[in-house]
């Protein structure tokens, strides 16, 4: 049965491998959202660059509860750009790392007002240009307001990724990389927003619930886990058979004496 994602993706993949990466869509189609959600809370381009800037290690829940007082304060990216640095510092401080945020959030809003009119640009390299702001942020941006194919490798899909055995990278521009190449077009921006998801609630950091995971016959780590798990057991198995067998001869002879 043809699922819907199937043959989208890469040609360069084996087929086999086309196959296992259709499903693991199409099954985090099943159970997430796919509607594209944003979980930082914004109402226009700026706002989400600012609240993406303060996401850095940081949760999205935190940021939101910042953001909610911050923005009826600063009310434009104007606001931003003549704000006092030692007042942002206050105003950011529980998202931590609020000195390089608040003197970063400054710069990145002078530069816009002075080279893009005061308006979010849409290009990565331009995105890229500001200060506080790398691939991932940029991504967040090009996908959420401009509806741009893009894949944002935060925290989640950095290591659900490499547990599904989509990539093998810890760099997070080589991981985007190895995700462009694999993902159909069509999923890049709900990849990221289905795998926070499936980070939040399953595949957490810690505690992984792989045995209750509806991905685990897919996933690669609990496979390979999995595999390593029976030869142990098999190993132990032959042990205790032969042990035992031993001890049944040991007994034999005994009663023989
Ligand atoms: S099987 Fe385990 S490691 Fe794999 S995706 Fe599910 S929870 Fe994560």
């Amino acid at each position: 049965m043809p699922t819907k994602n199937e043959s989208k993706t890469s040609t360069r993949l084996s087929k086999a491998e086309k196959e296992r990466i259709d499903q693991v869509l199409t099954l985090l189609d099943e159970h997430y959202s796919t509607n594209l959600i944003c979980y930082l809370d914004h109402e226009n381009a700026w706002q989400l660059l600012v609240a993406t800037i303060l996401s850095a290690q940081c949760t999205d829940a935190r940021v939101n509860i910042v953001t909610k007082d911050l923005f009826r304060k600063y009310q434009s990216i104007e606001d931003f750009a003549k704000a006092d640095v030692k007042e942002l510092e206050k105003d950011i401080h529980s998202t931590g790392f609020y000195r390089n945020k608040a003197k970063n959030i400054i710069e990145c809003a002078k530069r816009l007002v002075e080279v893009y009119h005061g308006e979010v640009p849409r290009e990565i390299e331009d995105l890229t240009s500001l200060a506080g702001v790398g691939r991932k942020t940029a991504n967040v941006i090009r996908g959420n307001i401009y509806k741009e194919p893009s894949i944002v490798v935060d925290t989640h899909v950095k290591r659900i990724s490499n547990k599904l055995g989509f990539t093998k990278q810890d760099d997070p521009e080589k991981i985007e990389e190895d995700l462009m190449r694999v993902l159909p077009k069509e999923h890049w921006i709900l990849y990221n927003i289905q795998i926070i998801a499936h980070g939040r609630s399953i595949c957490a950091a810690r505690s992984p619930q792989c045995d209750e995971c509806f991905l685990n016959a897919l996933c690669k780590d609990y496979q390979t886990k999995r595999k390593k798990l029976k030869i142990i057991n098999e190993k132990i198995d032959i042990k205790e058979i032969s042990n035992s067998k031993k001890a049944k001869e040991n007994s034999i002879g005994k009663k023989v004496k």
